[in-house]
């Protein structure tokens, strides 16, 4: 790092905090030769993750429109903020840690749909409704009839674990 002042090339770090945002670091640096500070800032580049959507259009990835599409989801259900942004988080990390820059909206709506199922299962058919566009009627009671299966098996594990803790 250049000295801004002398232009000399050595420098050390006195001082290194993360910003507010957690995104950057900042560093105070002295210079070795003028004894001058000066403070840099070090951001990490995002690569930036293209979507594919399904008319053929590809868009940057956008948080924002995630969670709107879960705030809808789970309008007047009791799925709190918290959850949501949890779960957009955890659909982001996924989506980055693969292969590819590039992931389609059925990708994301399945690994959404992945997690909604085990918060909520109105908010889980309501996404589905608008990630899978069921065609008709009959591929959404196939979606219901699946989701149903699900219920009643967790039930059924859930009533069994109970009786062994009786035991
Ligand atoms: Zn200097």
């Amino acid at each position: 790092m250049r000295c801004p002042y002398c232009q000399h090339t050595d420098t050390k770090v006195t001082d290194s905090r993360t910003t507010d945002e957690g995104n950057s670091i900042r560093r105070r640096r002295e210079c070795i030769s003028c004894g001058r500070r000066f403070t840099t800032y070090e951001v990490v580049e995002e690569v930036p993750l293209m979507v594919a959507k399904k008319n053929g259009r590809r868009e940057l990835f956008d948080r924002g429109k995630l969670l709107n599409g879960l705030l809808r989801s789970c309008d007047k259900r009791t799925v709190p903020m918290s959850i949501m942004e949890q779960v957009v988080n955890d659909v982001e990390r996924e989506i980055r840690n693969e292969v590819s820059q590039e992931v389609t909206t059925d990708r994301i709506g399945e690994l959404v749909l992945q997690q909604l199922k085990d918060i909520d299962q109105v908010a889980y058919v309501r996404f589905a409704s608008v990630y899978r566009k069921f065609d008709n009627i009959d591929s959404f009671m196939e979606e219901l009839k699946s989701l149903k299966k699900l219920d009643n098996k967790r039930k059924k594990e859930k009533s069994e674990s109970k009786e062994v803790k009786e035991d």
